[in-house]
This record gives structure tokens, sequence and C-alpha cells, in this order.
């Protein structure tokens, strides 16, 4: 779902309001949309790329509210279809399931209004832009930049959706336990003694090379494998970014996240989901924050001591008037980034294990041999 995508005649990045505002069109007067003329709908269609790919046959789509407490729901956005109702985007854009993109945003848990942050972080690029600190042609170098990363440092999509769960299965067996010792003969005297929980232990010890292989902050499990599996879906087979090439930049621009969004409102209650939460998982807004604070950073060079000198400028200057100098939201690089790294480590421990059959298998093996040392240590006592 494109919050934000490339208007040809503006030559900039602009979300739905903005469009409508720059075509005289007061949406604020008609939320819903209905009063919409036809020609501004044919011309979104012409006019409107998505700003990752460039596909075009953009539709516009109203913002919704919940119908028990009218807060607003969803964003107004853009949608594009062919006009046979194909999916115009390129299969390698951020944007080309927009329907899993858009369900992420109803399932975030954003604490207050997502279009308050949203809005907020506009005005920021608008104030920057105003102000000189950065430009147009910068989030287009961004945009350059990126897709030379992505040519740069491309890997073919080899892991299988049955490998990936491989993975959930390696990482369920390595419970957290105290008492991780190696497994000892002695040890099932003990009354009570949890064979399953042993073994699965005894499993991962012996296995801790596979998990050396798994990114720092990645971790296997049912629900963090539902994108990677559709990304999987969309992508099999294709050449994708190897995303540890931009690990350090993508914990920068975390990092820089955090700091910008906690000072985003002033003498505010912090929403509890910046502060005690991952950007990558603050939905729509985090793509927000993240692409802002990815811009930051690489106009001064990804040094983060400057990009946030340069954030706390932006805050400080007046607000720019007019409102639609544009934004880049959609500019986000790192829009999947958090599915990508499951995926590429996905790939290095099944390049690394030498025994492929189902875990719990191997692990009813170890039961097995760890059991039957213990009967014949207790034999011949
Ligand atoms: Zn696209």
């Amino acid at each position: 779902m494109p919050i934000t995508a490339y208007s040809v005649e503006a030559r900039r990045e602009l979300d739905l309001e903005q469009w409508l505002a720059l075509n005289l069109y007061r949406s604020e007067d008609d939320p819903e949309l209905l009063l919409l003329p036809a020609e501004l709908r044919t011309k979104a269609a012409v006019d409107i790329e998505c700003s990752c790919c460039g596909a075009r046959g953009a539709s516009l789509v109203r913002g919704a509210r919940s119908r028990g407490t009218g807060k607003a729901v969803a964003q107004g956005h853009f949608r594009f279809r062919t006009a046979d109702g194909a999916n115009p985007h390129d299969p390698l854009c951020d944007f080309f399931d927009e329907q899993t993109v858009r369900g992420a945003e109803y399932l975030s848990s954003f604490a207050n209004d997502k279009s308050a942050l949203t809005r907020a972080i506009r005005d920021l690029v608008c104030r920057g832009i105003t102000a000189g600190l950065f430009s147009q042609a910068d989030m287009r170098a961004m945009r350059l930049w990126f897709l030379h990363e992505k040519t740069a440092h491309a890997v073919v999509l080899d892991v299988t959706p049955e490998q990936l769960q491989w993975c959930v299965d390696m990482q369920a067996a390595s419970a957290w336990n105290a008492a991780n010792l190696p497994f000892m003969p002695e040890h099932g005297s003990i009354p009570g003694f949890d064979w399953d929980m042993a073994a699965r232990l005894e499993w991962a010890r012996r296995n801790s090379d596979l998990f050396k292989e798994v990114d720092r902050g990645v971790y296997f499990r049912r629900q963090s494998i539902d994108r990677p599996l559709r990304l999987l879906g969309q992508h099999a087979g294709q050449i994708v970014l190897d995303p540890s090439s931009l690990r350090d930049k993508y914990e920068m621009t975390c990092r820089l996240a955090g700091f910008a969004a906690y000072h985003l409102f002033e003498g505010r209650i912090k929403p509890p989901a910046i502060v005690n939460q991952h950007p990558s998982v603050w939905g729509p807004a985090g793509h927000a924050v993240l692409a802002l604070c990815s811009l930051l950073l690489f106009v001064s060079d990804w040094d983060i001591q400057r990009a946030s000198a340069l954030y706390c400028r932006i805050k400080s200057v007046a607000p720019a008037p007019e409102g639609v100098e544009g934004n880049l939201m959609g500019l986000n690089p790192f829009h999947d980034y958090p599915a990508w790294q499951v995926i590429n480590s996905a790939r290095r421990v099944v390049a690394k294990r030498v025994d492929d059959r189902p875990v719990s298998v191997q692990v009813a093996d170890v039961k097995r041999e760890i059991e039957g040392a213990y009967h014949d240590w207790a034999n011949k006592q």
C-alpha cells in the first residue's frame, strides 16, 4: 500500500493529500473522495508513478475511519493496476504485494493516530527542503544509491519454505535453560528428569555452529517467518539484495529513528510502541521515520552524529507554509529489511548444516542415545 508516490508533473514524491492539494482539490472537505472529478482520477493514472519501481496506473484510495470510534484506521493511499487489472509493479518492487503492506498497517498497534505521526514526519521533510537542508535531488540520489546497492550485492533467492521452517524448528530446540550442561549419564538418575528437554538442548549444543550463522536480531519463530514466506513466494529463484551488505547502515538508521521518534512530539507522552519496540514493528509510521532517517544519514555520509545534528536543525526551523514540497516515505530502503535478514540467515544455516533430516527426527535420535547411555551407566551400578 504505497502511502506516497512520485508525481511526474510535480517532480517530487507526494502522499495522497499533498497530490490532491497540488491539483487544487480540498480533500478535507470531501474525505471520502465522493466528489472527486473524473479528470483527476484520469490524471492520477498517468501522472503518478510508484516511487519504488516507476509503475503506472495509480488509483486514489480514501482513508478509512473506524465505525465505532470514528478514529482514523487507515491513511489515504495509492493503488496500482494496469488497465486489465494486472499488477504493474516490478517483481523486485517493495510494493509488489500491496495487500501485504496494507495488511501490516491494520495489524500494527501504534499507540497514537498513525496519520498524526506520518504528518509530523512530512512536516519535517517540508521544513528540511524549504530551509535547504536537503533537496529532492538528494532523494533521487538516495534512490539511485539503493538501486546500485541492490545490483552490487545481489544473490539468488534459493531458500525454500521447508528450509525456513527447518530453521524455526532449530530455534525451538534451543530453549534457554539456566542449567544447560553437556549430558552426563548421571543426569538421568534425577527424579522426574526431563528427557525431551535434555535431548533438545543436547542437539542444540552439538549444532551450535548453525546458530552462529544466524544474524543478530534474527529469531526464527512461526510469527517472524510470515513475511519471509510471502517474499519467498513472490521472489523464489530471482536475484535479490543480500541484506548483510547494508546491515551496519540499517542498524544505524534504526538508532537514529529511535532518537528522532522519541523527540518528535515535544512535551507529549511518548507512544509506548516507540519507547519499547524496534522501529521495524512500528508499521507505516515506522517506514516514514526510517525513510527520513536514512535520508539524513545519506546526506551526512552515514555519520550518525552529523545526521542527528541535522535532525535537530530541521526540528528548529520554522514550519514550511505550503506543506506540499514533497515527502519521501516510499523511499525507505529498509522497507522489508528484517524479513530479508531472516531469509539470509536461513540461507547460511542451510549452507552449513550437514544433516538435513527434520530436527524432530534428529532430536529423537539424540534422546535414544542419551537414554541408552543412562541405562548402560545404571546397569553397571
Ligand atoms: Zn512499484
